[in-house]
């Protein structure tokens, strides 16, 4: 590693929900922003997110990451968001280097899309501290990103705060039209594994998803949005517990569950 050592800097996995938290003032956008107020400052933030979900691994290496408007059928106040940042090339150069098991490609073309930008924007919203992207390998099993995640836990070490986003319950074409309405009782029963799963530290349990019925089918019904959990899993030191900062549903379909390790 060429980064300079820091004291270990904390992992996150943030249930994103929707774009619109960027810019709605709700529980969920209120719980990232005061999670936000208790985190060290780091050198940078690694987002891993469920909106670059392709065939490989890469990594963002620009100076200036573009703030990605991934999404269709918002209001423009969304659109005309920003998440103006500094990026993190020299990270990106260390994951390169230091990652074993998979080839890391260099990436121009991504910057940073709403799976990142609008999280970062509420826990750091002066977008003052650089953030780059690791895209999310649609090819692979869920084993793989667990081990990964185990893979990149030094960076932890080097004033990197990972950033896992996506969601732990997450199906659109059974989404309710409102936002408060009652979660599916499926829902709730996954999403009720997951933590409990997570609260004993039996993270095969998690990697093994796909077992575990049909609650968990109906809530992964495609695994983008669930694998960035793996990621923030694998980088779980020994003694430590997620500590959940945000918990409960949206649209009936979706889990906001977030948790912080370290
Ligand atoms: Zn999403």
């Amino acid at each position: 590693m060429t980064l300079p050592e820091t004291e270990k800097m904390p992992a996150l996995f943030v249930g994103h929900g929707s774009p619109m938290n960027a810019i709605e003032d709700n529980i969920f956008s209120r719980a990232w922003l005061k999670a936000g107020k208790a985190l060290p400052k780091p050198h940078a933030v690694l987002c891993i997110s469920a909106h670059w979900f392709l065939r490989g691994t890469f990594v963002h290496g620009a100076e200036r990451p573009k703030t990605l408007h991934d999404f269709v059928g918002f209001p423009q106040a969304l659109f005309e968001q920003t998440y103006p940042c500094p990026g993190f090339p020299s990270g990106a150069e260390e994951i390169r280097r230091t990652v074993k098991t998979t080839r890391v490609g260099l990436d121009a073309e991504w910057g940073l899309d709403h799976g990142a930008w609008v999280v970062l924007k509420r826990l750091f919203p002066k977008a003052d501290v650089p953030a780059f992207q690791m895209s999310i390998d649609s090819t692979k099993p869920p084993k793989f990103h667990y081990g990964l995640g185990q893979e990149l836990s030094p960076l932890r070490r080097r004033g990197v705060l990972i950033l896992a986003s996506g969601n732990i319950v997450h199906n659109l074409k059974m989404m309710a039209e409102e936002q408060d309405a009652m979660p599916f009782s499926w829902a709730q029963e996954f999403d009720a594994i997951a933590r409990n799963s997570m609260r004993r530290g039996d993270h095969g349990n998690v990697i093994a998803y796909g077992k575990l019925g049909e609650a968990a089918s109906l809530a992964v019904p495609s695994p983008e949005h669930f694998l960035p959990l793996l990621y923030a899993l694998g980088l779980q030191e020994e003694g430590e517990r997620p500590a959940f900062f945000a918990e409960g549903f949206a649209y009936s379909s979706i889990s906001m569950r977030s948790f912080r390790l370290g």
